[in-house]
């Protein structure tokens, strides 16, 4: 079930100007519900991507339909609530400078917020004013009691949201998921109040680790509809009316056990290594990674101090 061939969804050049970047690696026999859910087990498999020769974005040139995609979504199971946590963590710590610039009564919203790990610990330093937009409801269900209430289940429809109203819109490791991430921009810079932020967490595929693990990456994905570099990433906020862009690494703090997983060692070895770490007390230890991804901010422009 495909659409048509789609045109750059960053900068809307032909898929002409483009050259290839993975062939196409599906196997349909092995999809299951896993396959939509986040940080499960590798597995390699992809549509066909192209690599666009004028923004530098990576993207999938007939992506499933809209309504397929966010189907697929919606059932996906859950796994895994403590590297959640350990994300959540990672990316509040990344954000002080931009946390330090609100106040309590702040609104914020998270696109895609999973089991709402990240707006949890929001509350915990104070703020009252948070929605999470999430489509998978195992994620909801398995939130924790405090934030659950403050979680809705659904896609983000820019309509569902009042204009010029937020002060910080997060979406982490979501964009490469959508069906269209320029729309996404434009949406949340339509609900931000002027000079609010937009704060983006997602893959870099330039990043040396993706370059090592080549198609053992994996943010080679079937769920990967764009992938984003530097470059790409700063172009679509730049085209999408924010201003003061900053890109920056990102590092991960995750349980040893968890880089093990993620690595592209065999299944077999993988498993006996966790049983040996953990059999000695070392596979929950935590290390920081960057294994690259990227922390992406702008802010709203602010159209009465641009005519200053
Ligand atoms: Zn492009």
């Amino acid at each position: 079930m495909t659409t048509k061939s789609r045109r750059c969804p960053v900068c809307f050049d032909s898929n002409k100007n483009s050259v290839t970047f993975q062939k196409e690696n599906i196997d349909k026999k092995k999809i299951t519900s896993f396959t939509y859910a986040s940080r499960k087990n590798p597995e390699f498999m992809c549509h066909e991507m192209v690599s666009c020769l004028n923004c530098d974005l990576v993207y999938v040139t007939t992506p499933p339909d809209k309504l397929k995609l966010s189907e697929a979504y919606h059932a996906a199971d859950y796994d895994s609530s403590e590297e959640a946590l350990d994300a959540a963590e990672s990316y509040i710590h990344h954000m002080n400078e931009v946390i330090s610039k609100l106040n309590l009564n702040s609104k914020i919203l998270e696109i895609g917020s999973g089991s709402g790990d990240f707006l949890y610990n929001l509350k915990k330093k104070g703020f009252t004013d948070l929605i999470g937009i999430e489509p998978s409801i195992s994620a909801i269900n398995s939130a924790h009691p405090e934030i659950k209430s403050h979680l809705q289940e659904g896609i983000f429809q820019v309509d569902d949201f009042q204009e010029m109203n937020y002060d910080l819109v997060c979406c982490f490791m979501t964009l490469e998921h959508v069906y269209d991430p320029r729309e996404i921009s434009e949406s949340v810079n339509k609900i931000l109040k002027k000079g609010g932020y937009f704060v983006i967490v997602l893959h870099n595929y330039r990043s040396l680790v993706n370059k090592i693990l080549g198609k053992k990456s994996p943010i080679i994905d079937i769920e990967h509809m764009q992938l984003f570099s530097k470059k790409s990433i700063g172009l679509l906020l730049n085209k999408t009316n924010y201003q003061d862009i900053q890109v920056k690494d990102l590092y991960n703090r995750y349980s040893i056990n968890y880089w093990i997983r993620l690595s592209p060692i065999p299944n077999l070895i993988n498993n006996t290594f966790i049983k040996l770490l953990n059999k000695f007390n070392l596979g929950n230890f935590k290390i920081k990674i960057n294994v690259g991804n990227m922390i992406v901010s702008g802010r709203k422009v602010d159209a009465d101090i641009k005519s200053q």
